[in-house]
């Protein structure tokens, strides 16, 4: 764990050293659980959408987005529940004089249970070789029955205290369990209390006459407000889906772990409205369909699963994260959720319009259901960022750091560099340039060795640089270095575009997905 630690602080001052992420307000100390994105970061963080937002309305025909306000009525927030029930459950250490979320010390005591569990059967496995049953295991080894029954049962009771809002009982369970402070190492906790997460404002400019307004925790409200105008005027049939990306706010009690978790952070989501009773089955689809997408960008496909939720949302029938293997663990990177009519039907109630679907084919109206699609666009470049970085030992001692971007994504698509800054190299270089920039982000660099470009260019992940020599203006060749295999090869300058194109445009991504 120490070592994992200490790669997420090399990967976190390297997205800092590299302008991909900067602490907000930095030359003022910085503003906790904010954060900036600079030169490099913007271009990553702006591909990951592109993609997102691509393969939800360009490969789906029955999906448009829109773009809907930050600011809202602030009865749509009363309507979703979140003036009543977003909050989240905190509890201070007095000798610490820190805070925590209840529900996260508790997890995270699950989550050790488990951890413990996975080490018993790491060493069996290795014991017993081709022979060993996993299964069996499990249910007679004296030790591990015992770790798994405790866990069972403190889930058990904290899914209990958690449906019932029992904030006694979360502190019993933290009590009972002999939590400790992790910062002050003693147990001496204050009694639990509700947090709301919204931040509030001020609308308007008398102090009499202005309303107290939020600002959105989640974009999907923005949606389901405006089912009414899509439907209508793109002329919708159901099944059907809004997608948008936008800002969203949350007051969150611990903001840790860099750009996981944020105040001000970005979210990706698709609302996808369907008739009545066929909810699970596009719950299902929606399931593969988003994993896959996961997927397609090759950083591995040992580094995500599913986590089913067990505590459902007031609003919801189902629900499931895709949670990917960041440096300290398995985290929610997207949720998939079935959130029933739960949202139309309270839309419908506290505005007293009608918001139903007129379903030809049936001949009857009704409040179509709701397959949900979330995913944070923060947590997503974390992810990319984390499972693309390495410290590769090369041949003859030498060291690089690379980031092994999926190649579309990446910020730089290639690197054109004179071999010396004269002779007419930089010309050459120059006019390249000006032929591959309309496609592709280019960089010009002539600046230092040619190897200490090569790993500037590595470092933030660029596919691919071209060099220019002499052999260049006899006869139009250049030497074409790939970042993964540092291989290089001779390449027409007439072939470039082709060959660049085929690797690192967005098409190739999407077509995996269709
Ligand atoms: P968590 O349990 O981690 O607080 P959540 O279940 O509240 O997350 P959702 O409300 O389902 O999250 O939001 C959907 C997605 O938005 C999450 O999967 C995550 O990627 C992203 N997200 C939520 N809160 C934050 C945050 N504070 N910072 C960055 N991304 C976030």
């Amino acid at each position: 764990m120490a070592q994992q630690d200490d790669v997420f602080k090399k990967i976190v001052s390297h997205a800092k050293e590299y302008g991909f992420v900067f602490q907000s307000s930095e030359i003022y100390d910085g503003l906790s659980a904010v954060y900036d994105y600079g030169q490099n970061g913007v271009e990553l963080k702006n591909n990951i959408k592109r993609y997102w937002w691509e393969a939800m309305t360009l490969l789906h025909e029955n999906i448009v987005g829109i773009d809907s306000a930050i600011f809202m009525h602030p009865t749509i927030w009363k309507a979703s529940g979140h003036v009543d029930a977003f909050n989240d459950p905190l509890i201070d250490n007095r000798d610490s004089k820190k805070r925590y979320r209840a529900d996260v010390l508790i997890e995270e005591q699950i989550a050790k249970y488990d951890e413990k569990i996975n080490k018993e059967v790491a060493k069996a496995r290795k014991r017993f070789g081709e022979s060993f049953d996993e299964t069996m295991f499990l249910q007679t080894n004296g030790r591990v029955a015992e770790t798994a029954a405790k866990r069972n049962a403190l889930h058990e009771r904290f899914a209990e205290a958690m449906n019932a809002g029992n904030l006694e009982e979360l502190r019993q369970i933290i009590v009972d369990e002999e939590i400790v402070c992790p910062i002050s190492g003693t147990r001496n906790w204050t009694e639990v209390r509700q947090f709301n997460l919204m931040f509030k404002t001020e609308m308007g400019s008398t102090a009499d006459g202005a309303m107290a307004v939020y600002l959105r925790p989640e974009t999907a409200q923005g949606i389901f407000v405006n089912y009414l105008n899509v439907q209508k005027t793109g002329r919708m049939r159901l099944p059907f889906g809004i997608a948008q990306i936008g800002k969203a706010f949350r007051n969150e009690i611990v903001a840790r772990q860099f750009i996981f978790r944020m105040r001000e952070f970005e979210q990706m989501e698709m609302q996808f409205f369907v008739q009545p009773g066929r909810e699970m089955e596009y719950f299902a689809y929606w399931k593969e369909q988003r994993l896959r997408w996961h997927k397609a960008l090759g950083l591995g496909d040992d580094k995500y699963r599913y986590h089913d939720h067990e505590k459902l949302a007031h609003y919801a029938n189902a629900a499931t994260d895709i949670e990917f293997r960041m440096p300290f663990g398995f985290k929610e990177v997207e949720g998939i959720h079935s959130r029933t009519d739960f949202d139309l039907s309270q839309h419908e109630k506290f505005s007293g319009k009608k918001i139903q679907y007129f379903d030809p084919e049936r001949n009857e109206s009704y409040t179509p259901y709701v397959i949900e699609t979330s995913i944070g666009v923060d947590r997503m470049f974390l992810s990319v960022l984390c499972s693309s970085y390495e410290e590769q030992q090369l041949e003859g001692g030498d060291t690089r750091v690379v980031l092994h971007l999926p190649e579309a994504l990446a910020p730089v698509k290639c690197a054109v560099m004179p071999l010396v800054k004269k002779d007419g190299l930089p010309e050459k270089a120059r006019e390249i340039v000006n032929d591959l920039k309309f496609d592709f982000a280019t960089h010009y660099d002539e600046k230092d060795s040619i190897g200490k470009r090569y790993r500037r260019q590595d470092a933030i992940g660029t596919p691919f640089c071209i060099t220019v020599d002499h052999q260049t203006l006899e006869d139009g060749t250049v030497t074409l270095r790939e970042r993964d295999s540092m291989q290089q090869q001779r390449v027409a300058v007439a072939d470039l575009h082709r060959l660049i194109h085929d690797r690192v445009s967005l098409n190739s991504l999407l077509r995996k997905l269709a």
